[in-house]
């Protein structure tokens, strides 16, 4: 018997129909003698519903009553829920994030969970019954209510799973995985039986968004087992764990996971700046004031006392950041500013390259063989991104993919 946590998203609860589905599911894990926590997100289109109406009564809608009243999405799926697992004779019981209670921070929007008590899911769960919690809600010391941003369902799974040490994080959606790369640029991209939790984060933040990634940084934090898979395929999904829970022969084998990608990017250059110190904090420090965040970054070897910048962004922050850019480039003297928002970023990620060479050099002949241009190039321990002009993403990433046979 084990504990084990479900979370369903927006799509698998997407009419009634879907959720009798998920009612049968979870009745099927229950009958084969597991204790479940189910955790839902409201139907799919709902939040973005009831946000269109909140910015028709106000032109700012006010934070807290927004949480109000993005709340009520989830209310109604774990009450419908409850409800049709009942009708099969599976006792349930639904609980809101105030009643269980999930104990967040006071920012709107965005709180953050501090505190879930247990005992009320675990005391149900002694009684047999199954516990339907809603997602991405909670409450605060005082008993405001409070969501925890876009996609936070996962959040609020992964972290009852951590509260009630249950033995896994069921991720229930409509893709049946992580993949080694998007199927719809390379169609022979293979499901992942396992990734660690770091790079997950890697691929996650760098665009495959199969999770918010808080609750890979939560899982991780908490060493919750975490598992993605289909709510409507049969299929074991993809495990996001410990490095240590990797044996140490099937560490060796993938040096790369998977390739991710980003099309969102631009990139920003200043030519020939002062090459003194100080110069790159003038430089970015306006940029960060004004909240852009910066991605990779280039200096150039310096010659005759001046150098000059590179950096990338997302393509959105492009324009303020150019107009920051003039300014300071005005203010230095410098010779030259220029845009290019037609550029993408392309990373490799895998913890199998902490210990080998040459993954580098496989990836640069490979872009070279296909007379692609290097533009920019940065790496961390588990991870090596190419800047590359947009018009050759797609050739880029299928030889990549080919090159380190992920298609195997
Ligand atoms: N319903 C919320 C959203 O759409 C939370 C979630 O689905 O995870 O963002
Ligand atoms: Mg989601």
């Amino acid at each position: 018997m084990a504990l084990i946590v479900q979370k369903y998203g927006g799509t698998s609860v997407g009419n009634v129909e879907r959720i009798q589905n998920v009612a049968k599911k979870v009745a099927q894990f229950v009958e084969d003698g597991h204790q479940v926590v189910v955790v839902l997100s409201a139907m799919s289109g709902e939040t973005n519903r009831l946000t269109m109406m909140a910015k028709e009564m106000q032109t700012r809608p006010c934070k807290r009553e927004m949480d109000v009243l993005l709340t009520t999405g989830e209310q109604v799926t774990i009450a419908l829920l409850s409800m049709a697992l009942q009708q099969r004779d599976c006792p349930a019981v639904s609980y809101t994030g105030w009643q269980v209670p999930i104990i967040t921070d006071d920012a709107y929007s965005k709180a953050r969970i501090e505190k879930i008590d247990g005992q009320k899911m675990l005391e149900q769960l002694a009684l047999g019954k199954v516990v339907v919690v809603a997602g991405f809600q909670g409450v605060t010391i005082d008993g405001d209510i409070t969501t925890l941003g876009r996609g936070g369902s996962d959040t609020t799974a992964v972290a009852i799973a951590a509260a009630l040490n249950a033995d896994e994080c069921q991720i229930y959606t409509d893709v049946d995985g992580v993949y080694t790369t998007d199927p719809r640029v390379v169609p022979e991209a293979k499901r992942l039986d396992k990734i660690t939790y770091d790079e997950m984060l890697e691929l996650a933040s760098l665009g495959a968004k199969v999770l918010q990634i808080r609750s890979v940084e939560f899982a991780s934090k908490y060493k919750v087992p975490l598992r993605v898979l289909s709510s409507l395929k049969d299929g074991g999904g993809t495990l996001i764990t410990s490095e240590e829970n990797f044996k140490d022969n099937e560490m060796e084998q993938p040096l790369i996971s998977g390739i991710a990608f980003s099309r969102d990017e631009a990139k920003l250059m200043i030519l020939g700046v002062p090459d003194k110190p100080g110069v790159a904090y003038q430089i970015l420090g306006p940029i960060a004031d004004a909240n852009i965040e910066i991605d990779m970054i280039i200096q150039n070897q310096g010659r005759d006392g001046t150098t000059d910048f590179t950096f990338t962004m997302s393509r959105l922050d492009a324009e303020s950041a150019l107009e920051i850019l003039q300014k300071t480039a005005n203010h230095l003297g410098a010779r030259e500013v220029t845009m290019d928002d037609s550029i993408v970023k392309i990373s490799m990620v895998g913890v199998g390259m902490k210990s080998h060479a040459g993954i580098a050099s496989t990836m640069f002949k490979t872009l070279a063989d296909n007379e692609i241009n290097i533009q920019m190039i940065g790496t961390t321990e588990i991870k090596i991104s190419v800047v590359i002009d947009e018009a050759y993403l797609e050739i880029a990433v299928q030889s990549l993919h080919e090159a380190f046979e992920l298609d195997k």
